[in-house]
């Protein structure tokens, strides 16, 4: 046959989801070559389109429409499932988040006979519990795999649990779990890109002459900080998908490195030729970036960027929640013992994943 693998990205426009559908279909990638299926919502923005994949647009909650548009693959071995929907509450983000995955599932393992194995990403939110209970129930970091879950809700135990009983009905079919922390990447579509809306935010303090403060807190400037670059766990999930010793095992995914956010404060604003405006003291973006939605449609005619909707591209909620949080590292020792021994450094993660948003004209 042409092809060795036929993955199903789900999520593909995503921040990791973009990320392995540039890196499937490379030649040297192993278990290839590779045949690639990539799903999402909306229509296929341009910055995904250099991509050789077959780009499906299909909303996985409608378990019909799902039925509908991929009942017709036949050939999946790899799912690689890397979306997620948020909803007010975390008993509501269980049920959406688990019927989404049970329709991809019923549907791919009902008609793709050779499925081999389901590559899940779920993320620290495992050890820290829910947005809703931040800081309330978490476990003591550095995290590790082997910690019990906690007694919350938490659509991620949702998600496993689908996994777990959903390869019983295969025999032979292998699952992984994926656990970024703070994922360092590209997608102008993405629910959570904080250097995108990091960019965003630097690039409208430029054009309106203000400073370019550091929005959070004063703990996560000075502490240890880790991320985790989109490609790498592209990386991580395909190993996972191949090696034998990977198979039915969660893993933790981060770059290996430890920086603090007050010095890459100045390599961000270093790459957009802008003076470091430090720490003050802490601000909401979701407090002063409201109603900035005029100036940033001043700035993408200004500079002739890509169109795109400043909510698309500039999370300041999540960019609140993560700066204004504590420090939460992770241990990757798992992984390295198990034979993953891929690593980023972080702020040459940062400097290219910069490089990427101005080359694709989503900032300027
Ligand atoms: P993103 O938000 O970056 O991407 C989501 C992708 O799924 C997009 O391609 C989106 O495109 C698509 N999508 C969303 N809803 C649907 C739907 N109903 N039907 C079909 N496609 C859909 O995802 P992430 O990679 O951030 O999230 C994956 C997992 O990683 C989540 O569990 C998340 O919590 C976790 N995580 C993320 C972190 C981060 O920093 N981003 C950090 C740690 C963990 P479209 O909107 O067009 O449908």
């Amino acid at each position: 046959p042409k092809y060795q693998s036929v993955s199903l990205i789900v999520g593909v426009t995503g921040i990791v989801g973009n990320s392995l559908a540039e890196i499937l279909p490379l030649s040297d990638t192993p278990g290839g070559p590779w045949k690639v299926y990539g799903v999402a919502r909306r229509p296929r923005p341009q910055w995904n389109t250099d991509h050789p994949i077959e780009y499906i647009q299909c909303d996985i909650s409608d378990s019909d429409e799902t039925r509908t548009k991929l009942s017709g693959l036949q050939d999946v071995t790899h799912v690689f499932y890397v979306t997620w929907a948020n909803r007010t509450t975390e008993l509501e983000n269980c049920e959406i988040n688990g019927k989404m995955f049970k329709n991809v599932l019923d549907v791919v393992i009902t008609n793709s006979p050779n499925l081999q194995h389901v590559s899940l990403q779920t993320g620290l939110k495992h050890y820290l519990g829910p947005f809703e209970l931040l800081g309330k129930v978490a476990h003591d970091p550095p995290f590790h795999e082997d910690l019990p879950r906690l007694d919350a809700p938490n659509f991620y135990y949702t998600l496993e649990d689908i996994l777990f009983e959903s390869v019983k009905q295969k025999e032979g079919l292998t699952w992984s779990v994926h656990r970024p922390g703070l994922i360092f990447g590209f997608s102008p579509y993405s629910m959570m890109n904080l250097i995108g809306a990091l960019c965003v935010y630097v690039a409208i303090c430029k054009h309106e002459g203000a400073p370019v403060k550091f929005p959070g807190s004063k703990e996560s400037w000075d502490c240890y900080s880790v991320c985790s670059d989109a490609d790498l766990i592209a990386e991580q999930h395909i190993w996972a998908a191949i090696d034998p010793y990977a198979k039915n095992e969660a893993f933790n995914i981060s770059n290996g490195d430890v920086f603090k956010w007050k010095h890459f404060w100045k390599v961000l604003c270093e790459n957009f030729e802008v003076e470091d405006g430090g720490f003050d003291e802490r601000m909401s973006l979701v407090e002063t970036m409201k109603d900035k939605e005029g100036v940033w449609d001043e700035i993408v005619r200004e500079k002739g960027l890509l169109a795109t909707k400043l909510e698309d591209v500039a999370a300041w909620w999540f960019v609140d929640m993560i700066l204004g949080g504590k420090c939460m590292l992770d241990t990757m020792n798992k992984s390295k013992e198990h034979g993953f021994l891929g690593f980023r450094n972080s702020k040459s993660s940062l400097i290219s994943w910069i490089n990427k948003m101005k080359g694709y004209k989503i900032v300027p």
